[in-house]
């Protein structure tokens, strides 16, 4: 009698091992995406960054700042840690760039990048959005530049007194003070990080914004600034200008 073969069963241990590969090394691959797309490269340094900004300087980009012949001029003075298309959690996709200066609440100034027509909703706090009837890159498409967190903990305004609430379609130039940056989140235990949060928000097509906390509202705002602000392509380092910088006289001091 012919002894019973194992090729089968070692077989079938086999594909048992391979399969346990291939399991490890595709949840390995997604673990390791979803780390690099949080931008780790850029949160690990965050702790340092608060404990001593100015290690920073090289990539603390500066108010006024067009990089190349960028249609926006950066609106703050900050380092950016948050990118737009960021994973903020589950099912949160960040909207915009988070911007940091390093400083205290109230401290830094915050101006408008574009020309454009600013409103601040009765309701608002710590937010202003600006109309911008042409698009600089798409002249025939209205878009809207939203700028906040600028208000303390607490919920004092930061915004400038030319802005009070209710305000409504006030031309402001470029460079113009909307505000000082702040750490406002709506819940005076859980504050933001001290941050400017900025955004290009979608019209909807009848002269109004659409929803700016959704994703799929906002335009990546890597083209209006000439930076590379888009997660999926600058995953893990400081968004630099690699061309020439210029600033737009905005008379601020150096
Ligand atoms: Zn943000």
């Amino acid at each position: 009698m012919k002894p019973i073969s194992l090729k089968p069963k070692k077989r079938g241990c086999l594909l048992g091992i391979l399969s346990a590969i291939v399991v490890i090394v595709i949840s390995g691959y997604f673990i390791y995406k979803s780390f690099f797309s949080q931008g780790y490269g850029r949160w690990t340094d965050y702790p340092s960054f608060i404990s001593d900004p100015e290690k920073f300087d090289a990539v603390m980009l500066k108010p006024g700042m067009h990089c190349d012949d960028s249609p926006f001029a950066f609106p703050t003075t900050g380092v950016i840690f948050g990118l737009w298309g960021q994973s903020y959690g589950i099912r949160t996709i960040h909207t915009g760039i988070d911007i940091f200066s390093g400083t205290e609440p109230g401290i830094t100034p915050v101006y408008a990048a574009y020309d454009g027509y600013l409103t601040r909703e009765s309701g608002w706090i710590s937010t202003v959005i600006v109309r911008i009837p042409n698009d600089p890159l798409e002249p025939n498409r209205q878009i809207w530049t939203y700028y906040t967190h600028m208000a303390d903990v607490e919920g004092n305004s930061f915004i400038s007194d030319e802005f009070p609430k209710g305000t409504y379609e006030v031309f402001v130039e470029s460079g113009t003070l909307l505000g000082y940056m702040g750490n406002y989140s709506g819940d005076p235990l859980n504050p933001t990080g001290l941050h400017l949060h900025f955004s290009i928000v979608k019209d909807d097509g009848t002269g109004s914004f659409l929803n700016e906390t959704l994703f799929k509202n906002t335009i990546d705002p890597s083209p209006y600034f000439n930076l590379t602000l888009n997660q999926n392509d600058n995953p893990g380092d400081f968004p630099v200008c690699e061309s020439t910088i210029t600033y737009e006289d905005w008379g601020l001091e150096e």
